[in-house]
C-alpha cells in the first residue's frame, strides 16, 4: 500500500508563530535518540537551563522548557502559584489576557480584571489604584499582546505588585527573544514563553522561569496543586533541585524537541541577546517603511508597537481572506485579525529567522503583487 509521506510546502511563516526554524535547529531535532535519564541527556538539560536563564536575564534556578506548548507553561504558573480563594488581579489588553483571566479562575482564584480596549495598554497608575484598593496575592499581565500588537510596559507595575506583597506573573510568549524581557531587573516572579515564536524552535515547549518568591509560594501551599503533570515540585525532581544531581522520573522528556530548543538557544547566544532585539527592531522599521509605500498602515499606536507582531489595517475596499489566500499561494503565511479586529486587520509576525532584510523584502514583494500596488 502506498501512503503519502510528509512533504510540506515551503512557507515563509510570517504569521504569529510558528516562525521558520533555522536549518541547524531542524538538524538538531534529527540527532540520535538517547534515554531521557541518559547522562548525556542530563548534560543537555543542564546546558539548556543555563542558556534559557541568560535569555530570560535571570539567575532563577527554576528555569526550564516545560513539556507542552506555551499555554502549558502559563497554566503551570497559574495552577502552582494560585491556591483556592487567592486574590488575582489580571490586566487584559487583548485576547491573551482573557486567557490568563480564565486560567486564574479555573485555578480557584477570586479574579479582578483591569481591561482596556484592544490596541491600548494599562497605565501603571491604573494598576496602582487597583492594587491599593484590594491587595492581590498575584498580578498577571501579557507583555506582548499578539492579538493587538501592543507591548505592555511592565517594570513599574512589577515593582508596585511586589511592594504590595503580590507575585508578579507575565506571559512573554511573543516577546522573549525579540524584545527586552528582564526578569531579574524588573522583578518578575514567574514568566512563561514558547519555543516557536522569536526563539525559533518548533512548537512543543513552554519555557518558564520561577523566582525565589514564587518557589516559596509553591512550597508553602496548603495542598498540592490540582494538576499532577504540571506540578512544579514533581517536575524539579526530574530537572534537578539546586546542587542536587538526583533525577527522578516524572514523565518522558521530549528529547528531540529539547535538542532543537537547545540549538535555537545556542544560535541566540552566538548572535547575542541584545543584537537579536536590535535585529527585530530593524526588521520592523523596514517593514513599516515598506508598507507605507504600499499605502498601508499599522493599527497599533506607535508608542507601544511590538516589532515582531505587526497588525496591519486592511484598507477600504480590500477583502481580508482572498489576500491571505493569494499570499499563501505564493508561499507566504500571514494571519487574520483577532476578535474585534477580525476582518479589519492582518497580523504579520517578523520573528526569529524572519526578522531579516531578505525575508521582510520577500514579504513586501508578495504584498505588493497581491494588492496590485
Ligand atoms: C502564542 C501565544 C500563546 C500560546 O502559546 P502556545 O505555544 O500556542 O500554546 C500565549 N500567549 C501569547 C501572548 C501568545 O502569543
Amino acid at each position: 500500500m502506498q501512503l503519502p509521506s510528509i512533504d510540506p510546502p515551503d512557507r515563509l511563516l510570517t504569521g504569529p508563530g510558528p516562525s521558520n526554524p533555522d536549518p541547524r535547529v531542524l538538524e538538531a531535532m534529527a540527532k540520535p535518540m538517547v534515554g531521557h535519564l541518559d547522562p548525556y541527556f542530563l548534560e543537555v538539560m543542564d546546558r539548556t537551563m543555563t542558556m534559557l536563564r541568560s535569555l530570560y536575564r535571570t539567575n532563577n534556578h527554576h528555569t526550564i522548557p516545560m513539556s507542552g506548548t506555551g499555554t502549558a507553561g502559563l497554566e503551570a504558573i497559574m495552577l502552582n502559584l494560585i491556591e483556592p480563594g487567592d486574590h488575582a488581579l489580571i490586566g487584559v489588553i487583548g485576547y491573551f489576557g482573557q486567557r490568563l483571566q480564565e486560567m486564574a479562575m479555573r485555578a480557584g482564584a477570586t479574579v479582578r480584571v483591569i481591561e482596556v480596549p484592544f490596541g491600548e495598554v494599562i497605565q501603571p497608575d491604573t494598576m496602582a489604584a487597583a492594587i491599593a484598593e484590594q491587595p492581590p496575592s498575584l498580578v498577571a499581565l501579557v507583555h506582548a499582546e499578539t492579538s493587538t500588537g501592543a507591548e505592555q510596559p511592565l517594570a513599574d507595575i512589577a515593582r508596585m505588585a511586589r511592594e504590595a506583597g503580590a507575585l508578579m506573573v507575565i506571559d512573554c510568549v511573543t516577546s522573549l527573544g525579540g524584545i527586552a524581557v528582564e526578569i531579574d531587573v524588573w522583578g518578575i516572579d514567574a514568566a512563561g514563553s514558547c519555543s516557536q515564536k522569536c526563539i525559533g524552535a518548533p512548537p512543543g515547549l513552554g519555557p518558564v522561569t520561577f523566582g525565589p518568591r514564587a518557589m516559596e509560594k509553591v512550597r508553602s501551599r496548603a495542598a498540592a496543586p490540582p494538576t499532577w503533570y504540571l506540578d512544579l515540585n514533581l517536575l524539579f525532581q526530574y530537572w534537578g533541585e539546586g546542587e542536587s544531581k538526583a533525577r527522578a522520573f516524572h514523565h518522558t522528556a521530549p528529547v528531540s524537541s529539547i535538542y532543537a530548543f537547545h540549538e535555537a538557544l545556542r544560535l541566540i547566544h552566538e548572535e547575542g541577546v541584545e543584537a537579536r532585539w536590535e535585529r527585530h527592531r530593524r526588521a520592523h522599521a523596514q517593514f513599516v517603511e515598506g508598507i507605507a509605500e504600499l499605502g498601508l498602515s499599522l493599527f497599533t499606536p506607535v508608542e507601544h508597537r511590538l516589532p515582531m507582531l505587526n497588525v496591519i489595517e486592511i484598507p477600504d475596499g480590500v477583502d481580508d481572506a482572498p489576500v491571505r489566500a493569494a499570499l499563501l499561494a505564493r508561499g507566504i503565511e500571514v494571519a487574520p485579525g483577532f476578535g474585534p479586529l477580525s476582518g479589519k486587520t492582518w497580523r504579520v509576525g517578523l520573528m526569529g529567522t524572519n526578522a531579516t532584510d531578505e525575508r521582510v523584502g520577500r514579504l513586501l514583494e508578495g504584498l505588493k503583487e497581491v494588492l496590485g500596488r
